[in-house]
């Protein structure tokens, strides 16, 4: 299916320096489909209520001109004919766009349902803001592993070639989403499960001073709920990103979203 790569909200923190919110928008016989959604209408006009005081540390970057809902417009889609939501997992940064398609079906693994919406620890109660699903989002809860996948992984097929893949460790129920996205192979949204492209890539970290690098990772680890988990995830992604025909992309690596852009795999 055709994919288009759109960046939904960014951030600049101290130290770290530019970060975007990597969103997918999937042209699929079901409608469009996003792969997270990044920040929402709501969430500028109300960024005390609905992004908490993290946005502080995270210092705000981007305009409700960035949010889906009006990317999509600009693009001559309308946002009544976004039918499905896949989410990596619940936190601010991913999930601000859900009430700007309240009628979308949002997809998520049981686990993270569970730590962000009906049994979240002291935790997962300083992590999520609740406003941002208060307007009642239809759940198409996702539980287990899922069926075999590939390269010995399990997912939920949600939608004919979009797979939720669950790899938690950044959340207690994050999962990385999987798009078919036919002649340009197989993109691996991995939301957190990886911060920056050089944990898993041989990439080096171009454009990037190699301090900001180490921000980006010690930020990684502080934000994660298991570090063991995240290693062996980066592990995992870069047998992924090794195989033929498939592109992962973090949410937030401002550099990959840049490359996928500027080879052409958008198509906008
Ligand atoms: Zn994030």
């Amino acid at each position: 299916m055709r994919v288009h790569h759109l960046s939904c909200g960014s951030f600049c923190p101290p130290l770290v320096g530019d970060m975007v919110c990597h969103v997918l928008l999937c042209e699929s016989d079901d409608g469009l489909v996003l792969i997270d959604t990044g920040l929402g209408l709501a969430d500028y006009a109300d960024p005390r209520g609905r992004m908490g005081p993290t946005r502080h540390l995270l210092n705000l970057a981007s305009t409700p001109a960035d949010t889906a809902v009006l990317q999509l417009q600009a693009r001559g889609f309308d946002a009544a004919d976004v039918s499905h939501i896949v989410l990596t997992h619940l936190d601010f940064d991913h999930i601000g766009g859900l009430s700007d398609f309240a009628h979308a079906t949002v997809h998520t693994t049981a686990d993270e349902h569970a730590a962000a919406v009906t049994s979240p620890d002291m935790l997962d109660r300083k992590r999520y803001r609740p406003a941002q699903w208060a307007h009642g989002p239809a759940w198409q809860i996702h539980a287990g592993r899922g069926d075999q996948w590939r390269d010995g992984l399990t997912g939920h097929e949600v939608l004919p070639g979009i797979t939720l893949v669950p790899m938690p460790g950044h959340s207690r129920g994050h999962a990385a989403v999987a798009v078919d996205a036919g002649e340009r192979g197989l993109v691996v949204h991995a939301g957190d499960a990886v911060f920056d492209a050089s944990s898993y890539a041989d990439a080096t970290p171009s454009g990037q001073r190699l301090d900001r690098v180490r921000a980006l990772r010690a930020f990684e680890q502080v934000v994660g709920r298991d570090r063991a988990a995240i290693a062996r995830n980066h592990v995992t992604l870069r047998r992924l990103n090794d195989s033929e025909g498939v592109t992962v992309v973090p949410a937030h690596d401002k550099r990959v979203f840049d490359d996928v852009v500027g080879l052409g795999v958008s198509t906008g």
